[in-house]
C-alpha cells in the first residue's frame, strides 16, 4: 500500500531522539512522521524495570519541555512518562508497531519501505539507537530459554541461581538486584575487575558484596557451555561446573550497521565502522539523509548519549530549512 503524502521527512525510530527531530520538524512547519517499530521510546521501555538514569532530568529533556523529578537521577518509569507526555502534549505524527525494512531513492524522492505500507520523503532521518541487537556469547546452550541478554524485573529471579555475564552497570545492576531478592548469584567477568564506568554510587556496593562473599564472582573468565542445569566456567584454574536456573548475559548491544550500509551510507573501515557524516549538519554521503542520536558513534555506542545527541535534531532542521530555502 502507497502512502500517497510527500512528506519532509520521514524520522526512522521513536527514541528520544527522534522524537526530538520531530518536535524541531513541528516548530518549523515541515511535514513529518515517525516510523517506529516498537512501541514509543522503544528501547528506554526493554530497560532493566528499576533502572536509574546517570544523567539528571535537564540533561534529558527535549524540544524545551521541562522534565520534572523529585529524583536527583530520573527513573525508567519517569523517563517513560516524560517522554509519553512530550509525544502527546507536542501532538507528534507518529507510527508506532510499523518497522523501517528499506529506504531507496527513486525519481528524486526517498521510498521508504515499511512493515505495512510505502513512504515518499523528501529527506531521511536515521535515529535507530543501538539496543536491539545483543552481543551473543556464541557458546553452545546460548538458545535455550534460561539465557537472557534483556533483563526486567528482579522478582523473577528470586531465590533461583543466576549466572550474570558481564562487567559493566547492567550486569551489576542485575547482580545486586537478583541477589537483594534472595537469587544465588555467580558473575562471569571476562577482565580482571569491575568495570571503571560503573556508576560510582553503585561501585563500593558491588565490591562489598564480592569482598564478602555474597556474591560469587569468576574475574578473567568466560562462560564456556550453557545446559538445562548446569553451566561451565573458563577460569584461570581451569574449568569449573556450577548448577544453575538462569543466566543472564548483560553483554551489551550493537546498533544495527547493516541498514545503514543498505541504506549507502559509507561506514570507517575500522571495528567503529563510524557512518560518515558532516559533523555540523548530521547529513551522511547520501544526499537527504541524516543521522541522529546515539547510532551516529557506529559501534562505539559510549560516545553519544540523550544528553549530547539531543542537538542533533536542531542541527538536521536547520540545514533542512536552509537547503529548501535555497531551492
Ligand atoms: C541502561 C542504560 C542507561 C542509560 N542511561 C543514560 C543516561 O543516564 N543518560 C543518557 O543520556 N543516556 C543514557 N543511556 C543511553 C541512551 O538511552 C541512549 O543513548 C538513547 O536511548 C539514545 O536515543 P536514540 O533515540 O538515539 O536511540 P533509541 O532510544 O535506541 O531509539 C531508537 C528507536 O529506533 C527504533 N528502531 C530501530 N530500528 C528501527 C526500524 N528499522 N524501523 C523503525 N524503528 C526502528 C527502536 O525501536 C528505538 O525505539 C542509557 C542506556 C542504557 C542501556
Amino acid at each position: 500500500m502507497e502512502n500517497e503524502t510527500v512528506y519532509d521527512i520521514v524520522i526512522i525510530g521513536g527514541g528520544p531522539i527522534g522524537l526530538a527531530c520531530a518536535l524541531e520538524a513541528k516548530k518549523v512547519g515541515l511535514n513529518y512522521v515517525i516510523l517506529e517499530k516498537g512501541a514509543l521510546v522503544n528501547s528506554l521501555y526493554n530497560y532493566p524495570q528499576n533502572m536509574t538514569f546517570f544523567s539528571t532530568s535537564e540533561r534529558l529533556e527535549i524540544g524545551g519541555v521541562p522534565f520534572v523529578s523529585n529524583n536527583p537521577k530520573p527513573t525508567r518509569p519517569e523517563a517513560l512518562e516524560y517522554y509519553r507526555r512530550v509525544a502527546i502534549s507536542g501532538g507528534l505524527n507518529i507510527h508506532l508497531f510499523e518497522e523501517v525494512l528499506t529506504v531507496e531513492k527513486k525519481n528524486g524522492r526517498f521510498a521508504v519501505t515499511t512493515t505495512k505500507q510505502i513512504f515518499t520523503a523528501k529527506n531521511i532521518i536515521i535515529a535507530t539507537g543501538f539496543y536491539d541487537i545483543p552481543y551473543l556469547l556464541n557458546v553452545p546452550g546460548e538458545n535455550l530459554a534460561k539465557v537472557k541478554h534483556y533483563y526486567k524485573d528482579p522478582h523473577y529471579y528470586a531465590f533461583q541461581k543466576v549466572v550474570t555475564v558481564g562487567a559493566a552497570n547492567s550486569a551489576i545492576d542485575v547482580a545486586l538486584e537478583t541477589w537483594r531478592k534472595g537469587a544465588e548469584v555467580t558473575m562471569v567477568v571476562k577482565g580482571d575487575k569491575i568495570s571503571d564506568r560503573v556508576k560510582y554510587w553503585v561501585k563500593p556496593d558491588i565490591d562489598n558484596r564480592i569482598a564478602e562473599g555474597s556474591i560469587k564472582a569468576y574475574f578473567n573468565s568466560t562462560v564456556a557451555e550453557i545446559r538445562e542445569k548446569e553451566v561451565d566456567i573458563n577460569t584461570p584454574e581451569g574449568v569449573v561446573t556450577i548448577e544453575n536456573d538462569w543466566v543472564l548475559a548483560m553483554t551489551g548491544y550493537q546498533p544495527n550497521m547493516k541498514f545503514l550500509r543498505d541504506v549507502g551510507i559509507a561506514l570507517s573501515d575500522d571495528a567503529v565502522l563510524c557512518p560518515a557524516i558532516n559533523e555540523e549538519t548530521q547529513e551522511t554521503n547520501v544526499p537527504g539523509v541524516y543521522l541522529a542520536g546515539v547510532i551516529c558513534g557506529g559501534m562505539n555506542t559510549h560516545r553519544l548519549f540523550i544528553e549530547n545527541s539531543r542537538v542533533h535534531a536542531e542541527s538536521i532542521v536547520k540545514n533542512i530549512v536552509e537547503k529548501n530555502r535555497g531551492k
